[in-house]
């Protein structure tokens, strides 16, 4: 008897959404100028992304790195097709959000108490129930209004979360207004069959709901768990040029998967991004001389591979 082996389906484009100057900056020591982060926004506008998060609109107490967003937002130069997208955590977020003009508003929780509560200072049920307001005020000024859910994959206070209790959430998310659902592994916990489970469960339950993933590597797991999402028929990611946004709860290990990594992978595999990889990687370099220091990434210190190089 033979056995009949053949590579599972893979989809033939993904969209990379860049989350470098919000999620990236946001956990680095160094504050950038606004005309820093202004240079690096337009330079990643010309890689070929359609969706950039550009920045918070939180405490700037808690978040200093981000107290100049609405001022990033007014002097941005935009260029036609792309989403320039900031997080806010509740009404008050939501408006300033609106009066900078931010393309996507995205509202943030997480699906542990703990985590919500150290990261917005609120219950997840506070958080729930500022959501339609948020909601309403983004929809009235005609803009989107996507809901970003932390922790997803695990909780570096309460451990696992278990994939009902995120269903559970996400269907009172939807409910509640959520256009689109981003499933974060904030901590890096996630682990290829993990997102496997998730994501088979999440579309059995929501068949016609698209699901995007910001994915970690704080562990070293994060191309895997990519892999393991395209299996399932993911299509939609988040990453951070330079792979900057180390893990917040383990000081030297990385975080944030790396944009340049990410898509010399996808180009490898014949996957379209749609994305300029050289162009990505001058945005890198330009990034780490803005930052005075190495960047996580790993293309920018190996190279393009020779075969790529022509199609990158
Ligand atoms: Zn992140």
């Amino acid at each position: 008897m033979t056995t009949k082996t053949s590579m599972p389906t893979l989809p033939s484009r993904v969209i990379i959404r860049e989350v470098g100057p919000r999620d990236g900056l946001q956990n680095e020591d160094a504050i950038l100028s606004t005309d820093d982060k202004i240079r690096l926004i337009y330079a990643l506008s010309q890689t070929g992304l359609s969706h950039i998060e550009v920045g918070s609109f939180v405490r700037p107490q808690n978040v200093p790195q981000m107290a100049d967003t609405s001022e990033v937002f007014a002097r941005l130069q935009r260029r036609e097709g792309i989403i320039y997208s900031a997080i806010v955590p509740n009404v008050k977020g939501a408006l300033r959000a609106i009066e900078a003009d931010v393309d996507s508003v995205m509202m943030f929780l997480s699906a542990s108490e703990s985590h919500n509560q150290s990261n917005v200072n609120m219950s997840v049920a506070q958080s729930l129930s500022l959501m339609p307001e948020v909601a309403r005020i983004v929809r009235e000024a005609g803009k989107w209004f996507e809901v970003v859910l932390s922790v997803a994959f695990g909780c570096p206070f309460e451990g696992d979360v278990p994939i009902t209790y995120v269903l559970d959430l996400s269907e009172r998310l939807l409910n509640l207004g959520a256009g689109q659902l981003t499933f974060g592994d904030t901590t890096g916990m996630a682990y290829p069959t993990l997102v496997q489970r998730t994501v088979l469960a999440f579309r059995e339950r929501f068949p016609n709901q698209s699901l995007r993933l910001h994915l970690h590597s704080a562990r070293g797991a994060g191309l895997a768990n990519i892999l393991a999402a395209l299996q399932v028929g993911v299509t939609e990611f988040d990453s951070s040029i330079g792979g900057i946004g180390g893990c917040p709860f383990a000081p030297g290990a990385p975080g944030n998967l790396c944009t340049e990594d990410l898509t010399h992978m996808l180009h490898e595999m014949g996957i379209e991004t749609g994305l300029d990889l050289h162009a990505l990687m001058d945005s890198a370099r330009m990034l780490e001389h803005m930052l005075g220091h190495v960047v996580p990434g790993q293309t920018i210190k190996a190279g393009i591979c020779k075969h790529l190089e022509k199609t990158a």
